[in-house]
This record gives structure tokens, sequence and C-alpha cells, in this order.
């Protein structure tokens, strides 16, 4: 563990004390940190090893940089600052201390239709100001993509005393009905290197500017706004059971599956979720993406409608 060990230096960020290491990625180690002068608070710096880059991912960077400058919501993680040295770039963003909405999900085995409500209506609002206020695609929406903030309280029933070994562990069945007062906090979607600035699918053009584009980009660029509603159904799916809906050992095989849509509802998992529930995730796990719900559908949806109470009550 790291974060138990001695932290590196970086020329160029004296400003900062880091504190651990929270996360890493393939360029990439993601560390949380103090300001010295105590003005800024903690924040995450995600120190990007500009060395083992070539031009292309050098490239990537800045428009991840660029891209996250423009964007202001309380469910998408603000940029705070972007500096470099000859060998790192530094991204300092503001910090999710909450962690991944994966951890959540390996600690808790699966979320309630309600806390999967509450968690997924707030990755939806922040796609919506991308999609349609921003023209941005994220492309790489998933579970460890989507950070809480702060660190989550899941509510249960009965909290019962546990043995120290399970101390982490919730049962399932403890959960109460609704996400209680608060919910379980804010959900933060992180991570835009992969992102992408695209053409409006109405309007057809670019979102900022104005230009003379090709055809074949306008076609290319038609749908590139639902490969983030295929991922949010592939997130729902798993908040709901607990396992992602497409899987297999051979990434030939999985290619095959997801390139046919070949998932189910599988039984027992599914057998207690709700119909509601079920048809959302089918609009969003729509091989055809001119069929796939629109983020405005997906909002528009009756389970996403729905209150937090049972919805027995509008029978
Ligand atoms: P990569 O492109 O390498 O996946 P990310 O930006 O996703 O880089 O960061 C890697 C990991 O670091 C995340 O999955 C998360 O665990 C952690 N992380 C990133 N940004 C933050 C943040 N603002 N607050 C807390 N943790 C973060
Ligand atoms: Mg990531």
């Amino acid at each position: 563990n790291e974060s138990k060990g001695k932290l590196p230096r970086y020329p160029g960020l004296e400003r900062w004390h880091l504190i651990e290491k929270m996360g890493d990625g393939a360029f990439s180690n993601v560390y949380r940190a103090r300001d010295l002068d105590g003005t800024a608070g903690e924040v995450a710096i995600k120190v990007v090893r500009k060395f083992e880059m070539n031009s292309q991912q050098r490239a990537n960077i800045l428009k991840e940089v660029q891209i996250m400058r423009q964007l202001d919501h309380p469910n998408i993680v603000k940029l705070v600052d972007f500096s470099e040295s000859r060998q790192y770039y530094y991204i300092i963003l503001e910090l999710a201390p909450g962690g991944e909405l994966f951890h959540q999900i390996v600690r808790l085995t699966y979320f309630s239709e309600d806390l999967s409500r509450h968690v997924i209506t707030q990755v939806a609002d922040a796609l919506e100001y991308l999609h349609e206020t921003c023209g941005v695609v994220h492309r790489d929406i998933k579970l460890e993509n989507l950070l809480f903030s702060p660190i989550p309280v899941i509510p249960t029933k009965h909290p019962k005393p546990k043995a120290p070994e399970d101390e982490d562990k919730v049962d399932e069945g403890e959960f109460i009905k609704g996400v209680g007062a608060g919910g379980i906090g804010k959900i933060k979607i992180a991570d835009f290197g992969l992102s992408k600035v695209v053409w409006d699918n109405q309007t057809m053009t670019p979102c900022g500017t104005v230009g003379y584009t090709a055809p074949e980009i306008v076609k290319d660029e038609r749908y590139s706004k639902s490969v983030d509603m295929w991922a949010l159904g592939c997130v729902l799916y798993t908040l709901l059971c607990g396992f992602p809906p497409f899987y297999d050992e051979s990434i030939q095989v999985l290619t095959e599956k997801v390139a046919r849509g070949q998932y189910t509802f599988l039984s027992p998992w599914w057998d207690d979720i709700s119909k509601p529930a079920q048809d959302l995730v089918s609009h969003l796990l729509t091989v055809d993406p001119a069929k796939r719900y629109t983020i405005k559908q997906f909002l528009a949806h009756p389970w996403i409608k729905g209150t937090e109470e049972p919805t027995y009550a509008a029978l």
C-alpha cells in the first residue's frame, strides 16, 4: 500500500502536500493533496507521466483539460488548476473523497431500486448537461469513473452489530425503502480522458463554433452521444443486480455478445426487480443507436420520474 509509504515529490508541485494515493491509471497516479497555505483545502491531483507518452497521447491530455475547463455542474468533478513540468502534467481537481461507485457496489453487492435511482439520476443530470448544453460526449462512463462526494452513508434498516471481520459488509435485505434524508451523497463524473466535443444531433452544428464539416464526420458523430447512453444502461443494470450485463472470459465472445446486444435479466437475481426498471434498462441496452433512449427520454421514463414511494400507490 503506497499510501502508507513515502510519496514522491514532483517538481512544480511544491504548493501542494500529497497525503495519499487514491488511484492510478495507465499514465497517471491520482493523489489526495492539501494546499500548503491552507486556502484551497483538499484536492485530487492527477499526475500524468508525460515522458511515457507520444505526442497524440499528450494532445489528448490537453484536450481532457480543455474540455474540463468549460464544465460547471454539481455532478461533474471540477478542474481547479492545470500545470506542467518537463516530465509531468498536473491536473488539479475537486476532491471526491468518497471514492469510486465501483467500490460501493463491491462492498454492498448491489443497490436497492431507490438507491440505484438516486445514483443514476445524478449521473443522468450530468449527462444531460454534457450532451444538451455542452455538446460533450464522455465516452468512458463506468463505475470506476463515478465518484462519491462526500463518503457515502448507505442507510440500513436494522444496523446489527457485526463481527470485526465483517465490519465493512452490509447484508442484503438490510436496505430501507427510500434512500433516507439527504440520500447517500453526491455522485460526480470524473475522467474526461476519452471525452470529445461533438456535433449537435438536431442542428448538425458543432457546439460553440460554426464550420464546414464533411458529411462523413456528421454521419460518424450523429449517434456519438448514444455511446454514453449505452454505458449508462450498463451502469444501471450493474447497480440493480451487482453484475454487468455483458461478461465473458474470452474477449472475443464478449465482443460478440455486446455486438448482438445479448444480455438477459438473469433469474433469480432479477426476479424481484420491477418491470419499469427492466424496461428502462432495455431501452438503453438497445443495439440500434437510433432507437436507443436519449438522455431526455431517459429522464422522462416512469421509473426515473416515479417518487421514492412504492409505485403501487399510483395504481
Ligand atoms: P484514468 O484515465 O487513468 O482512468 P482517472 O481520472 O479515472 O484516470 O483517475 C483514476 C482514479 O483516480 C479514479 O478511478 C478514482 O479512483 C481516482 N480519482 C480520480 N479523480 C479523482 C477525484 N477528483 N477525487 C477522488 N478520486 C479521484
Ligand atoms: Mg478512469
